[in-house]
């Protein structure tokens, strides 16, 4: 692989710095952007990784919301990344100016800039399955979804998270075809789990397992199936579709489903009586009632919870070669890289 200039635009972020690093090793001009320069403890963990590996690492300030904010920092590059987008499902207060500005002028920003340089042949959009389907009822009959669907329920009051991503994917593709210069690519993880090379705990992914390690879900959790992947291999199929002459279009990216009480029955498999993890699933009609006090609308509850889920990954395994981790190895992984991080001890 020739060594390119890359920019991955939000390059601290949980699933960016796995980007950075893997492209750091390769050898590549790595460039990310972060929204504040000075605050240096965001991204030390990848000025170290600069120093062990052949690649070097340069950093910008770009804001999503801020006009031309990425051309600096796009110029001079073969292939961007786009990663950079506000991740948060529950409480939010205003979806508008949390979610779907940034998300959909940001990728604007962002590809303005490319269409501004003469030098990027490629743009690699992390989306997400919440722009493939809105809620799990919407499965239906069908085995799976696929590359094919589209999230066609979600809104700014139902799923705003969801609906941002939407938009965004939408906009990518608009901008995509109305020029000749560079293909973009989209990538659709499920949730995104495993190790964190970062110490951050801001992150929902990180988050998310913190709640089901300090006792936060002890009275049980909800019905709730939802799909899950490997942070390290989201960034492998990131960079595979950056890289290969044969990548095109859309590509789901999760290993799997599970139930909440599965990846709480899994982590009692792989730590005994270590956590206070939750027992119990909360039937649905009592998870209707208590929702809202949680983040969780009751037409969410009513339109996910129970509901199986499937995704269809072939695409992934045959065009991008995905060998996927399985629910144990990545809750391991991650809850390993917790407390040897410290981050344990600081639970709750
Ligand atoms: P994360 O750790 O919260 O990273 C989000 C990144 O976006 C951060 O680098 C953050 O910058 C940046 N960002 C947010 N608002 C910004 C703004 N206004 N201007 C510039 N940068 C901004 O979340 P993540 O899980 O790694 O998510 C990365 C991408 O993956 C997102 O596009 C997300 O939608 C997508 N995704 C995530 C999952 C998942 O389960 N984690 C699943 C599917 C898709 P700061 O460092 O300055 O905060």
């Amino acid at each position: 692989m020739n060594k390119q200039t890359v920019l991955v635009t939000g390059g601290s972020g949980y699933l960016a710095s796995w980007i950075v690093n893997d492209l750091l090793e390769l050898g590549h001009d790595v460039r990310i952007t972060v929204r504040n320069q000075a605050n240096r403890r965001k991204y030390e963990h990848l000025l170290k990784r600069e120093q062990e590996t052949s690649g070097t690492l340069t950093v910008f300030e770009a804001d999503l919301l801020r006009e031309g904010s990425f051309d600096e920092a796009v110029e001079g590059c073969s292939l961007v990344f786009h990663t950079a987008s506000p991740f948060t499902i529950a409480g939010i207060k205003n979806p508008q100016e949390e979610l779907i500005q940034p998300a959909v002028q940001g990728t604007l920003n962002v590809l303005n800039a490319v269409n501004q340089s003469d030098t990027v042949r490629r743009v690699v959009q992390t989306s997400s399955v919440a722009a493939i389907y809105g809620d799990n009822c919407e499965l239906k009959n069908k085995e799976a979804f696929t590359e094919a669907d589209w999230n066609e329920t979600s809104t700014s009051s139902h799923q705003p998270y969801s609906f941002s991503k939407t938009l965004a994917e939408k906009e990518a593709v608009k901008m995509g075809r109305e020029q000749n210069q560079w293909d973009l690519i989209r990538i659709n993880p499920s949730l995104v789990l495993g190790p964190s090379l970062t110490r951050r705990k801001d992150s929902t992914s990180i988050a998310a397992i913190l709640s089901f390690l300090d006792g936060s879900y002890q009275m049980g959790v909800p019905d709730y199936t939802t799909g899950f992947v490997d942070v390290r291999d989201v960034a492998t199929a990131e960079i595979t579709a950056g890289f290969s002459e044969s990548a095109a279009g859309r590509y789901i990216v999760s290993a799997g489903e599970t139930s909440l009480i599965r990846i709480a029955e899994t982590l009692e498999t792989i730590f005994p009586a270590r956590f206070p993890l939750p027992k119990r699933v909360i039937p649905k009609l009592l998870f209707w009632l208590v929702g809202p006090h949680y983040g969780f609308t009751r037409k969410v509850v009513s339109r996910n919870a129970g509901y199986p889920l499937r995704f269809n990954n072939r695409r992934s395994i045959d065009e991008l070669g995905i060998t996927y981790h399985n629910l144990t190895e990545i809750l391991h992984d991650q809850v390993e890289q917790l407390a040897h991080d410290g981050l344990l001890d600081q639970a709750k």
